[in-house]
């Protein structure tokens, strides 16, 4: 038996035997001189391939759209942008002519100057490499190179434990649902696409294991998703340990089956918000059916990204108001436009050799590009037909910086009176706590807004200062750091003597374990992943309050993140 430790991405336990995922490797590529003469040729070669692999894309986005998986369609249809991207092409073609090198070969070079570039950055950029693998391997496979696959049979029937080197969206989708039991992988990232889509399966994953030094076909494993464990041929001891936590999983959620729309309640009777986030409106689609208490949290940059021009206010308008109308009789979170690092909309001109995560954030972005937030809010009151509108101000650390954002509401009201166009201002005002000097001043703050929402995975980085998405300080700190759960609780102890909402919406409030400390500090308004509402509101259910449980003194003594790992392991 081997226990080995990797990083934990989505929650649950499977058990059974491994099946690897061969990405061809390099060796396989052919690699040769082109004597001058033959340079059109090979110029050629690479025209057809790339065209044959947009046919390919292309017919393969029309099956996904057959089946209405929107995301999807998305992330290849972003793969089909990166096909036909002019620069690279140039790249490839100038690499054949000036190096006089066959055409895979070229490919491969230019993209991986491209992937090198993006691994080298930080967040959702980073993890856009994936995208850029998986479309240098599809033009590779034009050229009839091998693809991955499989290194076992995977037709045979049994359910399996996929093991890879790294996802990509291509080979998630060639995987049919109910055929995985859990993702395993040497690399990747939270937020990349291909984790996207491979969350839609809602089974464990775990990245950051040698996969191919540990793990064979044919291997019996426990993926452990919540502690971010893989144990390789487990023994009797750890496998009875782990059929028990599957066997009350499963009774666990059968119990919440019956529970179906009733809202979220612990086991003690008391109510729950929990609300849903939304990153981008494929997620409405997923919480049609929960029962829900409102958009904790509207992420309104998906409006801003991948594109090369500011959206206008009337496509503003239109998405804003789909949104706002869908649910209308709940409140709806709108968050302002929050640019960060890997949040940086491409049509922007930035200030020359600007650090976005500490000269760009909140209030600061507000006033180097005051009309791009103008027209953001003119959208928002225009969209606000029912009233229901809840909007936020991101990275919000003082009242200063509250003051520039009602700045340029008021603004936007004044410019649309003038305009003489309709909208409802009647919305309600809260702010994002992000950083310390928020959560220290959140009596202040209260004093002006109707609610606050707390943005852990930011709180988490300007605390410890640690660049969040980084796998070294992932490797380090613990996610619910006790020092930021010092600090969740003074907002939250604030928010009850206001009498006003604070709702906690970074990822913390999606892992199950964390819900007993939560609590405990007087927590209960909750915004989360549609993916993970099921589950949570299922283990509230499970969830007894009991009172001056003081978990927060308790959980203050972890000094390291091994400590803080072994005190949540209880509530796993
Ligand atoms: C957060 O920082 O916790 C948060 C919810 O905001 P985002 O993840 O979008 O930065
Ligand atoms: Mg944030």
């Amino acid at each position: 038996m081997k226990i080995l430790k990797g990083i934990a991405i989505a929650s649950g336990i499977a058990r059974g035997e491994v099946c690897c995922y061969l990405t061809p490797s390099e060796e396989t590529l052919p690699h040769y001189a082109v004597s001058p003469g033959d340079i059109p040729r090979e110029i050629e070669r690479f025209r057809a391939a790339v065209l044959s692999a947009q046919q390919e894309m292309r017919q393969m986005i029309r099956v996904i759209e057959a089946s209405q998986d929107a995301k999807a369609a998305d992330i290849f249809n972003a793969h089909l942008l990166i096909l036909s991207d002019e620069q690279l092409s140039r790249a490839v073609i100038s690499l054949i002519e000036k190096r006089g090198v066959n055409a895979e070969h070229a490919v491969n070079d230019a993209f991986e100057e491209h992937i090198r570039r993006y691994d080298a950055l930080e967040g959702h950029f980073r993890e856009l490499t994936h995208d850029f693998v998986d479309t240098r391997d599809r033009i590779l496979q034009a050229f009839g190179r091998e693809a991955g696959h499989f290194k076992c049979d995977i037709s045979a029937g049994s359910a399996i434990i996929v093991a890879a080197k790294r996802l990509t969206p291509s080979m998630v989708l060639t995987i049919p649902r109910g055929r995985v039991l859990a993702f395993v992988t040497e690399e990747g990232g939270i937020t990349s696409h291909a984790t996207i889509l491979a969350r839609a399966y809602n089974v464990p994953m775990v990245f950051g294991i040698a996969v191919s030094a540990e793990m064979d076909c044919g291997m019996p494993v426990v993926v452990d998703g919540s502690r971010g464990t893989v144990v390789v041929a487990p023994d009797k001891k750890m496998t009875q340990y782990y059929d028990k936590k599957i066997a009350a999983a499963v009774r666990k959620k059968s119990v919440c089956m019956l529970s179906g729309k009733a809202e979220a309640t612990t086991r003690n009777g008391k109510r729950i918000t929990l609300k849903i986030n939304m990153s981008t409106p494929d997620d409405l689609t997923l919480a049609h059916d929960l029962p829900h208490d409102g958009i904790g949290l509207l992420r309104t940059e998906f409006l801003f990204m991948d594109k090369t021009r500011e959206p206008n206010e009337d496509e503003q308008v239109r998405t804003y108001r789909s949104i706002l109308n869908a649910c209308s009789a709940k409140p709806v979170t709108v968050r302002l436009l929050d640019i960060s690092s890997d949040k940086l909309p491409p049509f922007l001109q930035l200030p020359a050799r600007v650090n976005a995560d500490m000269e760009l954030r909140g209030a600061m972005a507000v006033e180097v590009f005051q009309e791009l937030f103008i027209v953001q809010v003119k959208a928002l009151l225009q969209a606000n037909t029912h009233g229901n509108l809840r909007l936020l101000y991101p990275m919000v650390s003082d009242i200063g910086d509250l003051k520039t954002f009602r700045t340029i509401v008021h603004q936007a009201r004044a410019i649309l009176t003038r305009e003489k166009k309709p909208f409802n201002a009647d919305f309600t005002e809260g702010i994002m706590v992000e950083t310390p000097a928020a959560a220290l001043m959140a009596d202040q703050l209260l004093e002006e807004v109707d609610f606050i929402n707390i943005g852990s995975n930011d709180l988490l980085q300007y605390t410890l200062a640690a660049s969040r998405g980084s796998a070294v300080a992932e490797a380090r700190y613990h996610i619910l750091h006790p020092a930021v759960l010092k600090l969740i609780s003074m907002a939250a102890a604030a928010g009850r003597r206001a009498g006003k909402e604070v709702c906690i919406c970074g990822e913390v409030a999606s892992f199950e374990e964390f819900y007993p400390i939560l609590l405990d500090i007087g927590l209960s308004s909750f915004s989360v992943t549609p993916a993970k509402f099921g589950d949570i509101k299922c283990d509230l259910m499970h969830q007894d309050i009991a009172a001056g449980k003081k978990l927060l003194t308790d959980y203050s003594a972890a000094k390291t993140k091994h400590d803080a790992d072994a005190f949540f392991a209880k509530y796993l």
